[in-house]
């Protein structure tokens, strides 16, 4: 390799083992051809398998797909103050489990718990990793070897894997169904509690509606029945709310204060929906409850780190001031956008995408309907408006603009590729790199 120069402007660019793995293929891939060995064609060749190296793999896109909590694109983007704190904490030792006052080992729930606390009305609050296992973590810690009452209609998966049946067997706790699909009544639970009942559970439906002849039994309703037996409600509101949504125009769902006040003693639910704060379970409720989940030895896997911590202290600190998370927090940004804002957007962006496409497809403005996305009420709602493409080849059309330097992924139904503009924010960065689009290719 010293004797090949050609190759030292990729050595410096992206190191020795890389350019010596890509030698080893190269040597692979020209063996039995007889071709001769040539210096230039060789650096060239192994400068094109590097090349995808040099671009991180996880890269920020534009999601226009018209879901605003899109987790596969990563569900909510973080308020600035968020970013910083959780900058800082990348950056610097911090009082992660020190308190500055004693000089003493501290407790990292410390950061967050009392936000949650003051904004739920609970009586105490811990985080872990995600709501998945929040949801384990409780069932781990309050019911396991015995068994967890819940309703049919609740036993949901909400995708990647997550299903409440399966959840309740990875922490060690015995299932009992209730109810049917449809209709579930507070005789049905009073009639499932035995000796060997540790808990009832409530879900939050999150993706699907049961609509029609439906009954399901409310908070208010159980808790007096699980008092009466001493049992522990636990409730997972899924996407979960510290907001009531309605003060933006939007439905309303659940928020974690009215679940306490309705007297559930635990409600776990996600960081990273609604809340618009970082991927986070988080559990609220009564004080020798959540004790017991902290000490459990799953609260020790399943913890926050430093990063994430501050991020969410962070998020939280900004619902102490309600009317001004609308200007702080992206996710509330994007859901409360109203419509014709977004149509003043789609008509000033309608002429770029047009001559970006030269005449490949056909553009027009459309009203459309996004979602919040992330489990939160399912049923499409978020009046919104797009750029609709219309031509022959649309997923070839699709393609093109998810190859953009910053790939932009939109929506395709019904024959059209929908671009919806709710949750454009950068439409400067959006507008300067159309002219790289390139439908040919
Ligand atoms: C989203 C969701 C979960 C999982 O939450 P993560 O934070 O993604 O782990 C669990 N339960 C319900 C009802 C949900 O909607």
């Amino acid at each position: 390799m010293a004797g090949w120069p050609a190759l030292t402007p990729l050595i410096t660019r992206v190191g020795r083992p890389l350019v010596i793995e890509a030698l080893r293929a190269w040597v692979e891939a020209k063996r039995g051809t007889g071709e001769v060995a040539d210096e230039t064609a060789c650096a060239g060749w192994c400068a094109a398998r590097l090349a995808g190296l040099a671009e991180p793999s996880q890269r920020r896109v534009f999601n226009l797909t018209g879901t605003v909590l899109h987790t596969n694109l990563g569900r909510a983007l973080l308020a600035e103050e968020a970013i910083a704190a959780a900058a800082t904490a990348m950056r610097s030792p911090t009082t992660l489990e020190y308190d500055l006052l004693g000089g003493a080992r501290g407790e990292r729930d410390d950061h967050i718990a009392p936000w949650l606390k003051r904004l739920t009305g609970a009586e105490a609050a811990t985080a872990v990793n995600n709501n998945a296992a929040a949801v384990l973590l409780v069932l781990a810690a309050l019911a396991a070897g015995r068994e967890v009452i819940v309703s049919r209609g609740e036993l949901i998966e909400i995708g990647g894997a997550f299903r409440i049946p399966d959840i309740m067997k990875q922490a060690g706790c015995r299932l009992v169904e209730v109810g049917t699909t449809n209709r579930t009544h507070l005789k049905d639970y009073a009639a499932a509690i035995g000796p060997e009942t540790a808990a009832i559970m409530k879900v939050h439906p999150s993706n699907y509606a049961i609509a029609g002849f439906t009954k399901s039994v409310t908070a208010a309703e159980l808790v007096p029945l699980a008092r009466d037996k001493g049992l522990p409600v636990i409730e997972d509101l899924g996407s979960g709310t510290l907001v009531d949504l309605e003060t933006w125009g939007l439905p309303h769902e659940p928020t974690a204060r009215e679940a306490i006040e309705a007297g559930i003693d635990v409600v776990t639910f996600s960081g990273d929906k609604l809340l618009g704060g970082p991927q986070a379970g988080l559990l609220v409720g009564r004080q020798e409850l959540i004790g017991r989940i902290a000490k459990h030895p799953l609260k020790r896997a399943l913890r926050l780190d430093k990063v994430r911590l501050a991020a969410l202290e962070a998020t939280l600190r900004l619902y102490g001031d309600p009317p001004r998370l609308i200007e702080r927090l992206p996710t509330v940004r994007a859901l409360a956008r109203p419509a014709a804002e977004v149509r003043v957007v789609a008509e000033r962006l309608l002429p770029v995408v047009a001559t970006a496409l030269s005449g490949e497809a056909r553009v027009a403005i459309e009203p459309v309907r996004g979602q919040i996305g992330s489990g939160a009420l399912p049923v499409d709602l978020l009046a919104s408006f797009a750029i609709a493409v219309r031509g022959k080849g649309l997923d070839r059309l699709a393609a093109a603009f998810r190859r953009l330097p910053i790939p932009v992924i939109g929506r395709i139904s019904d024959g059209t590729l929908y671009f919806d503009l709710r949750t454009l924010d950068d439409e400067a960065a959006f507008v300067a790199q159309m002219d790289k689009l390139d439908v040919m290719a």
